[in-house]
């Protein structure tokens, strides 16, 4: 379901140090900022999480984050998930599998 304004988002996008955390919150804070995607709001999410826009701008997040959006265009939905305490991990990508394209 993915077009031609997220097509560039359908990607896995793994983030393993916290320098990649900010640039995937930097990507996706763009891509609201310019309209593409939005932020899935629901009130199950909203256990004491700030917005997604007033984290990217704070500079400062949590540990533990995890945040879903949509494209705005199609419905395509994303998640973005990362454990920066540890450095562990997370990763950028469409909840929909069929949605990642293949990187060569
Ligand atoms: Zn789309």
């Amino acid at each position: 379901m993915s077009c031609h304004q997220c097509q560039d988002l359908c990607i896995e996008y793994r983030i393993a140090l916290p320098t990649e955390l900010r640039k995937a919150i930097k990507i996706a804070h763009e891509n609201i900022i310019d309209g593409t995607i939005e932020e899935i709001l629901s009130k199950a999410d909203r256990s004491g999480q700030i917005p997604f826009i007033e984290l990217a701008k704070s500079g400062a997040w949590d540990d533990v984050l995890c945040y879903r959006f949509r494209c705005q265009e199609c419905g395509e939905a994303f998640c973005l998930t990362a454990e920066t305490y540890h450095g562990s991990g997370g990763s950028w990508k469409p909840e929909r599998k069929g949605a990642i394209r293949a990187v060569p």
